[in-house]
């Protein structure tokens, strides 16, 4: 594998995919002549398409080509990557996601939005700088993470899909991470999905849509005030825990716990509070929100009610774990779990959690003890949440004999 004639520095936060779409524009070629370049994919099968797990891990060997392709460390290659995001985010963590392959980690994982991420159309114009000028700003890897809903930056929701095709900006043809890799005229903020109806024969054009809004634009669909101010905070919160400069431990129901198990707390929670609206409806931060979740959590019963009528292998706890795609309602029921989980110790968390458990339970008892197993949710919210007899030891003495996360337990000071 030869070095590139050019290579480019990663932006901060990039994903991977971000960054071939960047150096083919650089380099004057197509992505799949960088992917087969670069050494991710060999030319003998000349590739139709780019992996999904490309985004979240590269083989020994192929982080070896790539990185003396393209000049990067190892250590900037892995930035690019969502694996190295496991750490503090247990949905991709194989402690509370048990696979044993990138490819299946990322396979039908609903927390790590392959098929469709959001972004910041404001972001995607870049900084101004030279280089971004150019080639416009970073896809960002953040925004393949439901959690990342807004924004702070410019104070928006992220948005979803393309305005102009209504379909999302890089449809995934054939499990492809980046649609058409052959098409060398696309600029890397430009939608690459092909509109037209694939049965022609013929290679039809991409819907080229410019996906990048500089300049002071407002946002279609921004809430109330109030309701924006609390997401924002919210996700400020999150984002700063997703950081890998800011402390490795955060509070949870009063104790402090690493923060790939306040991920994992928060993914379980997002089930819990579905399965069992309007139980939580108390939580919601603004009226708009508890509405928001009112028409989400009606429409998820719905669809949950059209699998079970199906007949054979039944998914219908797919309505109420998946993550829900569009900011606001992603942003509402965070932000419920966020406040479930922000109690003094982990009897005010039962006292909270209680109606919600018992609502879930009568609804579809399976699914209400899956969401809080053991390996799903972190060590304190298990003590809060298991099903305890009233001859069981105080809590404090069932966490200080149970098993100690690696980060160590203790109470939050
Ligand atoms: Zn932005
Ligand atoms: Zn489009």
């Amino acid at each position: 594998m030869r070095p590139l004639p050019r290579s480019l520095d990663p932006l901060p936060d990039e994903a991977l995919t971000g960054y071939i779409l960047r150096l083919s524009r650089h380099l004057g070629t197509s992505p799949g002549t960088v992917v087969i370049r670069t050494g991710l994919a060999s030319e003998k099968n000349r590739l139709s398409r780019v992996p999904i797990r490309l985004l979240h891990d590269l083989e020994p060997a192929e982080l070896h080509s790539f990185t003396r392709a393209t000049r990067l460390t190892p250590d900037e290659v892995s930035r690019l990557l969502t694996s190295s995001l496991a750490g503090r985010y247990g949905p991709l963590s194989e402690r509370f996601t048990p696979r044993k392959s990138a490819a299946r980690m990322v396979n039908d994982n609903a927390w790590l939005l392959t098929r469709t991420p959001r972004y910041c159309p404001q972001c995607l114009t870049g900084d101004g700088s030279e280089i971004q000028q150019l080639h416009g700003g970073a896809w960002q890897r953040s925004w393949f993470l439901p959690p990342v809903f807004a924004c702070t930056k410019h104070r928006r929701l992220l948005r979803v899909g393309c305005p102009k095709c209504r379909q999302p900006t890089d449809e995934v043809e054939m499990g492809s991470v980046i649609a058409r890799p052959w098409d060398e005229d696309l600029h890397p903020t430009q939608c690459r999905t092909t509109t037209a109806s694939r049965t022609t024969g013929h290679i039809q054009p991409a819907c080229r849509a410019q996906l990048a809004e500089s300049g002071h634009v407002v946002p279609e669909d921004l809430p109330d005030l109030k309701t924006l101010e609390h997401l924002l905070g919210l996700q400020q919160r999150l984002q700063s825990l997703l950081d890998p400069a800011s402390p490795e431990m955060t509070s949870c129901v009063g104790w402090l716990i690493p923060v790939a198990d306040y991920f994992a707390d928060l993914r379980a929670l997002l089930g819990l509070v579905f399965l069992s609206w309007p139980a939580a409806r108390p939580f919601a931060a603004t009226p708009t929100l508890a509405e928001v979740l009112d028409d989400e959590a009606a429409q998820r019963y719905a669809r949950a009610a059209v699998l079970r009528g199906e007949p054979g292998k039944k998914h219908s706890s797919r309505p109420f774990t998946d993550p829900p795609l569009p900011p606001l309602p992603m942003g509402a029921v965070l932000g419920v779990a966020e406040r479930l989980l922000d109690v003094e110790d982990e009897n005010q968390a039962r006292e909270r959690m209680l109606p919600l458990i018992e609502q879930a339970r009568d609804f579809d008892q399976a699914l209400s003890l899956y969401l809080r197993r053991e390996g799903w949710i972190s060590f304190p919210l298990r003590i809060a949440v298991m099903n305890r007899s009233k001859h069981m030891a105080p809590m404090h003495e069932i966490i200080a004999r149970g098993p100690i996360p690696s980060g160590g337990l203790r109470r939050r000071p």
